[in-house]
């Protein structure tokens, strides 16, 4: 599988013009920045891997991105939970439940501690190292269009989870890489940069109000709609509305506003939509 250098969409939002790189598109199975992350594993003889190991939530993006990776390389999968609804498990759905139709072992316990020889185990959300492979073609994909477009006072915005994204992005862009926490804090994204690299981190802006991962705020759901409606692009629920949200009102409160561009990263992840529109439309009675 190979996919295409990625589009740029120019998009209206409230009134202020934005870029959106259109990683969300770059292959129906493949798609987003786990795509990215994982291409170096994906381009890459594994070297007699017979298994890759991972670990995290039962609906990651990631855990789906891991499960097309290995049907399509012919290994087994195993990934570990440390605890599975039975609603989801009774009503699979999302990415656990096309993880499972790409043969997915998923196990409810620890994740192991040691492994054998022709196991390949990646941390949560694809926090490797090797993940730099995959963004360094993405920054110069960017850097190509920048100059194409004649583009060079450019500011670069996209939310974090891990932080693998962003911070790899900033090493080999010559521009300035935005980006905010969604998963845990600022000091913990700060702590994951760390984790994997010394230097040249992404800047972090500030949120106005403090949010925690997963849970259901109905400023991230009329975000969404707002973005559909005004831009006609389907956007993640859980990093892009918050992502937006900062991203905004960072651009609008910025000086010599008018010298820049904004180009936004769509990392994908919409296959989780679905049931997140479910849980908003159950919890706060949103007729869509
Ligand atoms: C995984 C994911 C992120 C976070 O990526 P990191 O590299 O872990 O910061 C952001 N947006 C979407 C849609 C994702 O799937």
């Amino acid at each position: 599988m190979d996919f295409l250098n990625s589009r740029v969409d120019e998009i209206l939002l409230n009134n202020q013009k934005y870029f959106v790189k259109r990683d969300d598109l770059l292959h129906k199975d493949f798609s987003g920045n786990k795509a990215r992350k994982f291409y170096y594993f994906l381009k890459n003889d594994l070297n007699g891997i017979e298994k890759i190991i991972s670990y995290g939530s039962a609906q990651s993006n990631a855990m789906y991105s891991l499960s097309v990776l290995c049907k399509l390389k012919n290994i087994k999968f195993d990934y570990y939970v440390s605890h599975l609804s039975s609603f989801l498990k009774d009503n699979p759905n999302g990415n656990y439940k096309e993880a499972i139709k790409n043969g997915m072992n998923l196990i409810v316990g620890e994740t192991p501690k040691a492994f054998k020889e022709k196991e390949l185990f990646i941390s949560e959300g694809g926090a490797v190292k090797e993940a730099r492979f995959g963004i360094e073609i993405l920054a110069n994909e960017i850097k190509d269009w920048a100059k194409k477009e004649n583009i060079e006072k450019l500011k670069v915005f996209l939310p974090s989870g891990t932080g693998t994204t962003a911070l790899y992005l900033q090493r080999y862009l010559p521009f300035e890489v935005l980006t905010s926490s969604c998963v845990g804090n600022d000091e913990y994204l700060k702590q994951q940069f760390k984790a994997l690299e010394k230097d040249k981190f992404p800047t972090i802006l500030k949120k106005e109000k403090k949010y925690h991962f997963g849970k259901l705020y109905v400023e991230f759901y009329k975000k969404h709609i707002e973005l559909l409606n005004q831009t006609n692009i389907e956007f993640d629920l859980l990093y892009d509305s918050l992502g937006w949200i900062v991203f905004e009102n960072y651009v609008k409160n910025l000086q010599n506003q008018s010298d820049y561009k904004f180009l936004y990263i769509h990392q994908g992840g919409v296959l989780g939509n679905k049931s997140m529109i479910e849980r908003y439309k159950f919890k706060f009675s949103m007729k869509s």
